[in-house]
């Protein structure tokens, strides 16, 4: 939308819109971090890295005053650990090491110190489900994270299905697990593909995704960036129909058109209504297809090469599954003595999470156990990348020729 004002804007509007900017906004003394104090002490110590009250969880250190006994050393030289203050920050402490670590400076503990602030900081995560209604978009997303996100959900009938056009609505949910919270959003597009017209019936979506980047952009661009609330868009899961011969029109407009914005994942969906042969057809079908038309679904990162050889069988298997055959069900059947997941039918159970029927346990891993920090990275380091270079670029480009029109008028 930027992009598009920056565009149709003339200068007045343009200026409205500098001076309104975040970035124009009068300036406030950012919040400052109380820094914590620590006892006075005239002997030298060793340098611990300054603190801020956000760094701590539980507790304020309270430094050990040195005794008549106690020195406090240079690094170079540690003291044995009977000798050594008890330090209030036990096992990350490097003077807390044991006497083989004489080497040990302590930034080892660097990945611990991550780990508790982003667990104290809690997660978020966006999924957008895109496709035809009926597909059991809602079903999957209920199956994926065992909530119902869906319960005050109002369908429509035929006739008003007619005259709608895409809507946006989000559904959020907060799930914790082992103490680890998530903050998950799921987006859903209800009514698209659903007219009997569906021309450029993503674009609703597009504009959706954009206006998300819109406003991480006006809010990173402001003064005060604490706390921004992130609501781009980190993945999008587009169900295809089982029922087609590969891609309709309407898909690959869609995908091509989204691409550039959001990680898209495809997704055969309701694979119980196909037999092994099938499933195996239209997956390569929609893969040819993908390739054919250019379109670029999410690439998973290439392995490392000294990951071991079962992590490296297990990413192959995920790579080759695309698009993930998936089936959903909101109901527990009993099958072989245990209660799963699963659909009934006449000759049968099928089960969601029984990797002989279906991709459903291999999306799950890939987006909740595998790629949900990558989705994450992609959205941040190339799709919202990319809509920021051509904001800037926009706004370059007019300020520009608002430069050589005020030179123009100021020589005339
Ligand atoms: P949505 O409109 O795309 O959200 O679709 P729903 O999740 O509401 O599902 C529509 C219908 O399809 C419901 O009757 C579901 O029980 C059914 N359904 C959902 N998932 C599957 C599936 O994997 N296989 C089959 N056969 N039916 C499904």
């Amino acid at each position: 939308m930027i992009k598009r004002f920056l565009e149709d804007t003339d200068d007045t509007e343009l200026n409205k819109f500098v001076k309104d900017f975040p970035g124009n906004e009068s300036y406030h003394q950012p919040e400052a971090k109380t820094r914590v104090s620590r006892p006075q002490v005239s002997e030298p110590r060793p340098q611990a890295p300054e603190l801020y009250e956000d760094d701590l969880e539980f507790r304020t250190p309270s430094w050990p005053q040195p005794s008549d006994s106690q020195q406090y050393c240079s690094a170079s030289a540690p003291l044995s650990p009977s000798a050594r203050p008890r330090s209030p920050w036990g096992k990350l402490d490097p003077y807390d090491s044991s006497e083989d670590d004489k080497e040990y400076v302590g930034f080892a503990t660097l990945p611990n110190q991550v780990h508790r602030k982003s667990v104290k900081k809690g997660f978020d995560f966006t999924l957008m489900v895109a496709g035809e209604s009926g597909l059991g978009k809602s079903t999957l997303v209920n199956s994926l994270f065992l909530t119902d996100l869906y319960r005050d959900r109002k369908l429509l009938s035929a006739e008003e299905r007619i005259m709608q056009t895409v809507e946006i609505t989000k559904h959020a949910v907060d799930i914790e697990e082992k103490g680890v919270r998530l903050r998950l959003t799921i987006v859903d597009t209800p009514g698209f593909g659903d007219a009997v017209n569906n021309t450029e019936c993503w674009k609703p979506v597009a504009e959706y995704i954009d206006q998300q980047f819109e406003q991480y952009f006006r809010d990173e661009s402001g003064l005060n960036r604490k706390n921004i609330q992130d609501n781009r868009v980190h993945c999008c899961l587009y169900f295809i129909s089982p029922f087609g011969h590969g891609l309709r029109p309407l898909d690959v407009e869609f995908m091509k058109a989204l691409h550039q914005r959001v990680n898209i994942v495809p997704i055969l969906a309701k694979a119980d209504t196909l037999t092994p042969l099938e499933v195996e057809r239209k997956k390569r079908k929609i893969r040819e297809e993908i390739e054919l038309f250019g379109i670029k679904v999410y690439q998973f990162p290439d392995c490392d090469s000294d990951e071991d050889e079962d992590f490296k069988l297990q990413d192959q298997a995920l790579k080759e599954s695309i698009p993930f055959a998936v089936i959903g069900s909101n109901t527990v059947v009993e099958a072989r003595g245990r209660r799963v997941r699963g659909r009934l039918y006449p000759w049968g159970i099928v089960e969601v999470e029984n990797p002989g029927h279906c991709d459903f346990v291999k999306l799950r891993t890939m987006l909740v156990r595998t790629h949900m920090q990558d989705l994450k990275d992609v959205t941040r380091e190339t799709h919202y990348e990319n809509y920021r270079a051509q904001c800037i670029q926009s706004m370059t480009r007019l300020v520009v020729k608002e430069r050589n029109r005020n030179r123009d008028r100021s020589r005339n």
